[in-house]
């Protein structure tokens, strides 16, 4: 299932080229008194509500995608979890280019370990991504975005997978320079997730992914997830090691090579095999 959320309130269901408006299965979720849970009702709720959500799809009317603006599919993740440099080209990369990359970030990623991203960041498929500080160099980086779907710790390596709710394309923006990266990257709108999330099953595995982003059409990001130095289980295995994992917390599994800058102006298109496609327009904030 590829599951959608509206911007401005409603979740859908993507089939083709449109979408069903199933957003009367909200009504389903528990409401809970003060104070509440952490994370995300909806990604909690969907084992248990997913028959009834394609039950709903199947009489919705069908509205075409590009007539709906798109929100993160995560509404309300408690964390944003990130990897740093993730893969070897990556890292080479950046060790070569000392004037982009600060020594203190360029090492392996089983030495730094993760990093977190401001919850604020998040913004979804419609953007747009604003630039806070154009006079400073901005990159991008395409990375794929695991969804957490229930509450875990200490994840083996081999059962990883079957904590996860979903998949979607992530774009980590990054302000390059010496600040921490927790601030560097968590900007409003520096964290992208869409255009929807894509469950385990209609997926399959998350290894042998393309992935690949353009700017005004030319080619700069082009991998494939086969050569991530940390798979998607051992990511799950390390983050769960340190944290408690919740329903709608999300792994940015890092960026390959061929980061750049973004000006206010660009279209980036980014795409990862069987989660979709992001066209987001780059403006100043
Ligand atoms: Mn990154």
């Amino acid at each position: 299932m590829r599951l959608c959320q509206i911007d401005g309130g409603g979740v859908g269901v993507i089939e083709g080229d449109v979408m069903r408006d199933v957003s009367s299965i909200l009504d389903r979720l528990p409401s809970h008194r003060y104070p509440g849970m952490r994370g995300d009702a909806l990604i909690a709720a969907l084992p248990d509500l997913r028959n009834e959500i394609e039950a709903i799809a199947i009489d919705a009317p069908r509205i075409p995608i590009g007539s709906v603006r798109l929100a993160s599919p995560v509404a309300n993740p408690g964390k944003l979890i990130a990897a740093p440099v993730n893969y070897q080209a990556h890292l080479d990369e950046a060790i070569e280019d000392t004037e982009t990359f600060s020594r203190a970030h360029v090492r392996r990623i089983e030495e730094t370990g993760l990093f977190l991203k401001a919850t604020s960041s998040l913004t979804g498929a419609s953007g747009p991504i604003r630039l806070a500080f154009p006079e400073r160099r901005t990159d991008h980086e395409i990375e794929l975005a695991v969804v957490i779907g229930r509450k875990c710790r200490d994840v083996a390596t081999h059962e990883a997978l079957s904590v996860v709710a979903g998949y979607c394309i992530g774009l980590d923006i990054t302000i390059r320079g010496p600040e921490e990266r927790s601030m560097r990257k968590s900007i409003d709108s520096y964290s992208v997730l869409g255009p929807w999330l894509v469950t385990p099953d209609e997926l399959g595995s998350p290894e042998g992914l393309a992935l690949s982003l353009n700017v005004n059409g030319e080619p700069r990001q082009r991998a494939n997830t086969r050569d991530l130095i940390l798979n998607v289980p051992s990511l799950i295995a390390m983050a769960s090691r340190w944290y408690t994992l919740e329903p709608g917390d999300v792994i940015f599994t890092g960026t390959p090579e061929g980061v750049g800058p973004l000006q206010p102006g660009d279209r980036l298109h980014a795409t990862i095999d069987g989660l979709g496609a992001l066209d987001m327009r780059i403006e100043a904030a």
